[in-house]
């Protein structure tokens, strides 16, 4: 029986993504949608037994390493300008096409897993499941519905009705809300309930905790009864904390985060992703596009206080884990998976073999596939990218799309030399003005 489904990708230097030192001319042997053997026991494999010689790929020269996790990915809402956009301009049928067409551009980028944390109505778990069943071609993907708000909000100040839902939001008012829109959202696939834990209410600065702790506990019981995991976003310290002891199990954010609030993180066991990489690239790439936001500031005071709380964090064995918060035109898909990584190298000072762990082997916590996805081992899932370079002495090239030569995503091939996706926008997708200022009287009469 000829055996079309091994490869043996020889004389690449492996990335393992545990953090140990590249190896150098080290063979992986793939079977099936499995990594079997690395190393000598890769070339042993491919004699014995009764198996034909697998098809051997020659890597020499390259870096082999773990598909990238993206551990904050948005992928059903379409890279809007703002939130008009988002909350006014996606219809359930062409967002959920359009979702399935953005998908493919994170496989591209050597993405091969990724949490999408919300998003717009059931999109994320009914794509999750269309691309486990090979009717869309994507990363393995895990999946919440909405987010969980109280009536004061998140993000979106006062587009966020007083119940119901709206953009990527769901109001629960009560607690009785609370445990039926919960369970609803399973019943419905979600792999992780989301909590906005802190929202933003117009003139009022920063972001407010939104939630009592006693309501955050609500969700978290309810959610971990039925094996469920919850995910919050907290942008304050008291939310962090809250989040910690509520039992939430991966805390977006963390802004601001204090010595209580990673107290209660070591006792509860949750992982960390601060999802940096929205205010970053809104800081020190927004001019280029036009942003006109002061995020300069807002990002250079985060990442004095957060980034120094979350290396401590990081430093005292908390699992960090990195999310790009892809799905914003700031973040648009395909472009920035990598780009935290490159974060936490630069402002916290993680060394680049260090952060690539974040962004492979820490993101099974994401997909809560501990030992089974993330690293470069026998008997993981074979999710491998290669490509041109040594990301471990400059992680930036890991941005570089033009580098990748190889990448294998359960298994099967990916054609990489394909064009790009490109589309045009849908009638409705965008908003428009009448006008960017107001016709004045004066403005016609200087
Ligand atoms: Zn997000």
């Amino acid at each position: 029986m000829s055996d079309m489904t091994r490869t043996l990708l020889q004389g690449g230097e492996v990335i393992d993504g545990t953090g140990a030192a590249p190896r150098p001319g080290t063979p992986v042997l793939i079977d099936g949608d499995r990594i079997v053997a690395v190393g000598e026991s890769a070339v042993a494999a491919t004699t014995a037994g009764e198996h034909e010689a697998p098809a051997v790929v020659d890597v020499a020269g390259l870096t082999v390493m773990p598909g990238i996790i993206d551990s904050h990915c948005h992928v059903t809402l379409g890279e809007p300008a703002s939130n008009d956009e988002l909350f006014y301009h996606r219809e359930p049928a062409s967002a959920a096409l359009i979702a399935a067409f953005n998908v493919q551009k994170l496989l591209r980028a050597g993405v091969t897993s990724f949490l999408d944390p919300d998003g717009l109505y059931n999109i994320g778990p009914a794509l999750r499941d269309a691309i486990a069943a090979g009717m869309v071609e994507g990363p393995t993907m895990r999946a919440g519905a909405w987010a969980l708000m109280t009536a004061v909000g998140g993000t979106a100040g006062r587009m966020i009705p007083d119940g119901g839902t709206a953009g990527y939001a769901e109001v629960v008012r009560t607690r009785d809300e609370m445990v039926l829109a919960t369970r609803r959202q399973i019943k419905n696939g979600a792999d992780v309930i989301k909590i906005h834990v802190t929202g933003s209410i117009p003139g009022r600065p920063g972001e407010l905790q939104v939630w009592t702790l006693e309501e955050l506990r609500v969700v978290c019981d309810t959610a971990h009864d039925l094996g469920v995991r919850v995910v919050a976003h907290c942008r304050g310290a008291d939310a962090t904390r809250d989040s910690a002891l509520a039992g939430v199990d991966i805390i977006f954010h963390a802004s601001y985060m204090d010595e209580a609030a990673l107290e209660a993180i070591h006792a509860s066991g949750a992982a960390l992703c601060p999802v940096f990489t929205f205010l970053a690239n809104l800081a020190e790439h927004g001019p280029k596009v036009g942003a006109t936001s002061s995020a300069q500031d807002i990002f250079r005071s985060e990442m004095e206080q957060t980034g120094r709380m979350i290396r401590k964090a990081y430093d005292e064995g908390v699992p960090l884990l990195a999310g790009s918060e892809s799905g914003f035109s700031l973040t648009p898909y395909g472009h920035w998976h990598y780009r935290e990584m490159e974060i936490f190298v630069e402002h916290l000072g993680l060394s680049p073999l260090e952060a690539i762990t974040t962004g492979t082997k820490n993101g099974a916590i994401a997909m809560d596939e501990v030992g089974e996805v993330g690293t470069i081992e026998a008997g993981r899932r074979a999710d491998i990218l290669v490509l041109e370079g040594d990301p471990s002495s400059d992680i930036s090239i890991l941005g570089d799309r033009r580098r990748f030569r190889y990448l294998w995503a359960r298994g099967r091939s990916i054609a990489l030399s394909r064009p790009w996706p490109e589309r045009r926008p849908l009638a409705g997708e965008k908003p428009s003005s009448w006008s960017a200022v107001p016709l004045t009287w004066d403005l016609v009469h200087p």
